[in-house]
């Protein structure tokens, strides 16, 4: 099973989806969906849709860390290796130093960068080509696309990026749109960002409230951004049609936050009608990525030093840790303490 750092997981309150977002690179698909076909065949899950993130423009999502390590004094006490989450820095003394960031893991947070003391550490964003992702949603083993947008440039370059995609969106069961907070500007950006999908969109589409991205993971405080965010939003009357899902600085103390706000209602409570209003008035999910990469994360290193690089499928006690923990995280939104029929069989 392919477990890759650059996923995040997110889900929807109100139909019960879950996605798994990941990189728009066939190969990463290709790991995915490998990963869902073993983990499925442990535990009677039903299967999340597989959704890939793009970006119209510079966005921190879309940014990996680089530097020249032989380039970096020997002296070094490498604050830049101890303060990244994802352990995607490595460095070996000899001659001079060796190693540097493992890109498969960056995930673009930024820590490393203003804690180097010589500066040596540069962000190289990237920008994923709407013909190569309409190809890759061509393939049909993907059934989402989410397009992080900031709106600097008003909505022109998402237009170009829609516009690029062309009929692949055709294939697709969601469309969900990130974007930060911009205050009063902001459900002017999302009706703007609506008009312009509206004629080719026939599936569902969710907006993504990014309120402190890449941050769940420091802590408590880390989820006001988001949840201040989504109180705006689910009381606008103007904004357009489609699902709001939190994340940036989405935890553990994200569910909490939901409730005392008054914005959290599961699936286990309220007649069909109700539930079918609520998903135009409240919180329709949460992506969990920083948060959720902190705890497998912490498995998966206890597990490589214990037995190496390996397949977590091939180490049961480590696996069934990640899972306890994930469901842990989950359980709330997906009422599996209430004898849901969605609720997993108990882990073997
Ligand atoms: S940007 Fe973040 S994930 Fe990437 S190397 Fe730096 S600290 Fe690690
Ligand atoms: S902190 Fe800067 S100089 Fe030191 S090892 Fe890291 S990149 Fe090199």
């Amino acid at each position: 099973m392919a477990l890759n750092f650059s996923c995040c997981t997110s889900l929807s309150l109100h139909n019960q989806v879950d996605c798994i977002d990941c990189a728009a690179d066939a190969s990463v698909v290709s790991a995915v969906n490998e990963g869902i076909g073993a983990a499925m065949d442990i535990v009677p899950l039903r299967r999340p849709w597989v959704m890939i993130s793009v970006n119209d423009d510079e966005d921190l999502h879309f940014r990996k860390a680089a530097f020249d390590p032989s380039d970096c004094p020997l002296d070094c006490s490498r604050p830049c290796e101890a303060v990244c989450p994802a352990n995607a820095i490595k460095l070996e003394e000899g001659e001079f130093l060796q190693g540097g960031v493992i890109n498969e893991r960056c995930y673009g947070c930024g820590r490393c960068l203003p804690v180097c003391p010589y500066d040596k550490i540069k962000a190289v964003t990237y920008l994923r080509d709407a013909a190569a992702t309409a190809e890759l949603i061509r393939r049909n083993d993907i059934d989402a696309i989410e397009i992080h947008t900031n709106g600097s440039r008003q909505t022109a370059s998402f237009e170009e990026l829609w516009n690029g995609l062309s009929d692949s969106i055709s294939y697709l069961r969601l469309v969900a749109i990130s974007f930060p907070d911009l205050g009063k500007s902001t459900t002017m950006l999302m009706n703007s960002l609506f008009s312009i999908m509206k004629p080719n969109l026939s599936c569902y589409n969710l907006w993504q409230l990014d309120g402190r991205p890449m941050s769940g993971d420091i802590g408590r405080g880390a989820t006001r951004e988001a949840l201040a965010f989504a109180v705006r939003l689910a009381s606008a009357e103007d904004k357009p049609p489609g699902f709001l899902q939190l994340a940036g600085g989405t935890n553990a103390h994200t569910i909490n936050g939901l409730k005392k706000h008054g914005l959290y209602q599961s699936m286990s409570t309220g007649t069909r009608k109700e539930k079918s209003s609520l998903s135009t008035s409240l919180i329709g999910g949460i992506a969990y990525g920083g948060y959720a990469r902190k705890i497998v994360g912490r498995i998966l290193r206890n597990m490589e030093s214990e037995h190496g690089l390996s397949c977590i499928e091939d180490h049961p006690e480590y696996l069934r840790e990640a899972l306890e923990e994930a469901l842990a995280l989950v359980a709330p939104v997906k009422c599996y303490n209430d004898g849901s029929p969605l609720a997993p069989s108990p882990l073997p």
